[in-house]
């Protein structure tokens, strides 16, 4: 079977680079599911769906128009890589994922991103849910504090503006959604490896994760 590798856990936990160059060590291939979530609210944002609107919803993630070429992400030939980063698409992304309909459509595209020679699947829910016999399955954590400081650089190297205080409430409300819903909440997968990465460079965590999947 191809090997999956699962890195779920909360927002700026790091998950992103630590999955990121998991992938490139191995030369795994890499799925980012949260840009699938923020793709839709940023078409939902755009169309000016209602956020209430679960069918309609699911309808857009369904149909997403989406590819990932090298790091960009495109939705409809434009390239929406920085677009889908805003607080707001962030925001709205954890809103519709509450919706089963919504998830439900998503899981196809994301069975889909499980090619040779592997995948490292980088979410929530995905050794939970999406692929729960993973090969790997690690858990990401790190303080509120540390989330919302690299938050804030990564909001400023993008060229947004973002106040330490503003991020401090939304990645609170965030963990609230993520951690609470009905579905597929946030919460270790059955055989997930724990790592807190609060006083961890990512590159540090990368040798972890390489170290536990070789083992
Ligand atoms: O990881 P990222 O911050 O890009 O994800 C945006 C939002 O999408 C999350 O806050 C979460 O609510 C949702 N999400 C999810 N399941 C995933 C990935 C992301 O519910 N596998």
């Amino acid at each position: 079977a191809i090997p999956v590798i699962t890195i779920d856990g909360p927002t700026a936990s790091g998950k992103g680079t630590v999955a990121h160059r998991v992938a490139d060590k191995l030369g795994f291939h890499y799925l980012d599911s949260g840009a699938l979530y923020r793709l839709t609210a940023l078409s939902a944002l755009r169309r000016g769906t209602d956020l209430a609107d679960e069918h309609a919803l699911a309808k857009l993630a369904e149909h997403l128009q989406c590819s990932f070429q090298g790091g960009d992400v495109i939705l409809s030939h434009e390239n929406v890589t920085d677009a889908i980063r805003a607080e707001e698409v962030g925001n709205t992304a954890s809103k519709i994922a509450t919706f089963p309909s919504v998830r439900h459509a998503l899981v196809g595209l994301q069975l889909g991103f499980r090619k040779a020679p592997g995948v490292v699947a980088d979410g929530r829910d995905m050794g939970s849910v999406i692929f729960p016999h993973a090969a790997l399955k690690v858990f990401l954590t790190a303080s509120v504090a540390a989330r919302a400081d690299r938050r804030y650089k990564q909001l400023i190297g993008k060229g947004f503006s973002a106040s330490m205080e503003d991020l401090l409430m939304d990645l609170q409300a965030r963990d609230d959604r993520d951690t609470n819903r009905a579905i597929a909440p946030l919460v270790p997968a059955e055989g997930a490896h724990v790592l807190d990465t609060s006083e961890m460079t990512a590159d540090e965590a990368v040798d972890q994760v390489l170290q536990w999947y070789a083992a």
